[in-house]
């Protein structure tokens, strides 16, 4: 049994080759297309899909890529090229090099293989980075590995053309074949749940971290493959018209590589399939109009149509065709999701998924206790929090209120590792947790809501909750984990949402959705920033009763932060105070709504419940 994503992903891989492969079989038999124009495709096809692997899951747009096409291009060379080249064009080549003679099928892996390697040592650079700095990082990779090909002379030739690459190498079924393994791992990474532990970073970083999710460590992972993958395109693309050089992996390669996903949809494979479709044709037509280069020296005939010879037509094409689409439909041709969910018929079942429902029947043991001494944290100068003192045992609902500005989203912050300490302690079921990552203390037992909804709005509610199932049961099968993320969504009432996109959600349903996700961790605690703000009365009741149903059925302890008095009197166990950072009174309900120095430091806010 599989789940709904596995579905999409491998009726997409079975919906795209035979079309890619009737296409390219169909043009190479009636002679449409030229031989080397449809190498070029499957070549371009290839690197996309590797590209987009990592762009389009982890949202950060690498322009650094081509060095690893350049380099799976110069490291297949070296083993494919005559001995009797080498020892003309690469002389110092060490002699196991220098002798061997090898087919391209079997450089391939060789120049996968080292690609990998520069994606390690590049990926623990690049997993550190985000938005701009690391996508300026990634072309400063660009720029290197160019400097890198023409000075290392030896290696590469320098500035002059490594030619005679056998390109009868370059036969149909090493391409095809590269391809499907290419598309292969592409799709098969797109269904697992690495590909949406990245995608929920992408989406909202803090709450992937604040359940479990390590962003590091999956752009790393995600790096090193795409690496590979368009290693193997760079391989292969040599050898369809045999001679390489530095200039071949530089800006005009990067542009198009950039072209090709973002045109079709980086985020998908099948867009990025499609958008290398479009721009090897597009390249193929503007090249040949700029063969005479600085005139408009009359026109050109491609395919039968009549095109003007115009200089820097290709680059001035390219840039128009990505600014249409981004103004036009930024998600590129193809969308966000894979070709078989455009078709109804090949789509999940969707009612599938809500037959099958498990909710866990974990209970927090009653010793667990959550508690903070002194905890003090600073905004340069400003003191956000001073001393802070509190316990949550298991089974508690604890509010945690106090006027604008008190200090209580910087205290969950804090607690749930978002922010650090500026002095003070965090014990976490009697281990001290100060130091701990958001990471870490997710995964020791914190679950928390953020005052901000922070949902994974490109994933279904359903795979929202996944997320967290797959961090908190890494063994479970996908049919298991998708039963169990239901169980959770149905406990909150949003079975029937489960497969709608989690921002298109009303905004109490996403407040829920996050109370969701948050359980499927299992937590011990349960920290809600604001959990009913912005939900009419009828949904506060509603979530009232939930509240009081996770601590009867599952025993977790609740730190309520809450404006809702009314709501956080009714509920409560007992209630800490905090004004100005600081804590000035704890108690129950009742001696609280009676403090003068609650009611002192509420004068002028809503307080008609205290
Ligand atoms: P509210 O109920 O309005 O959400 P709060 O009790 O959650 O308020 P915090 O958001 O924790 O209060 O803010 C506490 C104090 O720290 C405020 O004075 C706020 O301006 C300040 N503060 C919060 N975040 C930062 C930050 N990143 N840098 C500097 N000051 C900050």
């Amino acid at each position: 049994m599989i789940d709904q994503r596995t579905r999409e992903c491998a009726v997409s891989f079975g919906l795209l080759l035979p079309v890619i492969i009737g296409i390219v079989w169909a043009a190479s038999a009636t002679e449409v297309v030229g031989r080397e124009l449809l190498l070029l495709g499957c070549v371009n096809i290839i690197a996309a899909v590797g590209l987009g692997l990592f762009s389009g899951t982890s949202g950060i747009l690498s322009l650094g890529h081509v060095a690893f096409f350049g380099v799976g291009a110069y490291v297949a060379a070296w083993f494919t090229l005559p001995a009797a080249m080498k020892s003309f064009l690469l002389p110092d080549m060490p002699l196991f090099v220098q002798e061997a003679e090898w087919s391209l099928a079997m450089a391939l892996p060789v120049a996968a293989l080292v690609c990998m390697l520069l994606g390690v040592i590049s990926g623990a650079v690049m997993m550190r980075l985000r938005d701009t700095s690391a996508v300026i990082a990634s072309f400063g990779l660009v720029v290197i590995f160019y400097l890198v090909f023409i000075g290392a002379k030896p290696l590469t030739n320098g500035k002059q053309s490594l030619y005679g690459l056998p390109v009868d190498q370059a036969t149909w079924p090493v391409f095809i074949g590269t391809m499907v393994v290419a598309l292969g791992i592409a799709f098969y990474m797109k269904s697992t749940r690495f590909a949406r532990n990245l995608e929920a970073t992408r989406d909202e970083e803090q709450a992937s971290r604040s359940i479990g999710i390590e962003p590091q460590f999956h752009i790393f992972m995600f790096w090193v493959l795409s690496a590979g993958i368009v290693g193997l395109a760079g391989a292969l693309y040599g050898h369809v018209i045999g001679v390489i050089s530095p200039s071949g992996f530089y800006l005009e390669k990067t542009f198009a590589l950039v072209a090709m996903i973002i045109l079709g949809g980086y985020r998908s494979v099948s867009g990025c399939v499609v958008g290398a479709v479009v721009i090897t044709i597009a390249e193929e037509i503007f090249r040949k109009t700029e063969e005479h280069l600085g005139t408009f020296a009359g026109t050109e005939t491609i395919f039968g149509f009549e095109f003007p010879l115009v200089f820097g037509l290709t680059a001035i094409s390219f840039s128009i065709m990505i600014l249409i689409i981004l103004y036009t439909r930024p998600q590129g041709v193809l969308g966000y999701r894979e070709i078989a969910t455009m078709f109804n018929v090949f789509a999940a079942n969707k009612d599938d998924a809500g037959k099958h429902t498990e909710l866990p029947t974990y209970k927090v043991s009653a010793e667990r206790v959550l508690e903070t001494h002194n905890l003090s944290k600073s905004y340069s100068g400003l003191n956000a929090l001073e001393d802070v003192g509190i316990k949550v045992g298991a089974g508690e609902i604890i509010g945690l209120i106090g006027p604008n500005g008190a200090g209580k989203t910087t205290f969950i912050n804090v607690l749930t590792g978002s922010l650090f300490a500026t002095d003070g302690k965090i014990e976490l079921n009697n281990e001290v947790g100060t130091e701990w990552s958001a990471v870490k203390l997710a995964r020791k037992g914190l679950g928390r809501t953020f005052q901000n909804i922070r949902l994974f709005t490109s994933l279904s509610a359903l795979e929202n909750v996944i997320a967290a199932v797959t961090v908190q049961s890494p063994g479970l099968g996908r049919r298991e984990v998708e039963a169990t993320a239901m169980g959770w969504l149905n406990f909150l009432n949003l079975g029937d949402k489960a497969h709608t996109n989690s921002g298109n959600l009303a905004y109490g349903d996403q407040r829920r959705l996050e109370i969701a996700r948050a359980l499927a961790l299992e937590p011990d605690f349960l920290l809600l920033d604001e959990p009913v703000a912005g939900m009419n009365s009828v949904e506060t009741e509603d979530l009232k009763k939930g509240l009081q149903q996770i601590v009867s059925k599952f025993g977790i302890g609740i730190l309520l932060v809450e404006h809702d008095l009314k709501m956080v009197m009714q509920l409560c166990d007992r209630i800490y105070v905090l004004n100005k950072g600081q804590l000035i009174a704890e108690g129950l309900p009742k001696d609280i709504a009676t403090n003068a120095a609650v009611i002192e430091a509420y004068v002028g806010e809503e307080t008609d419940h205290l």
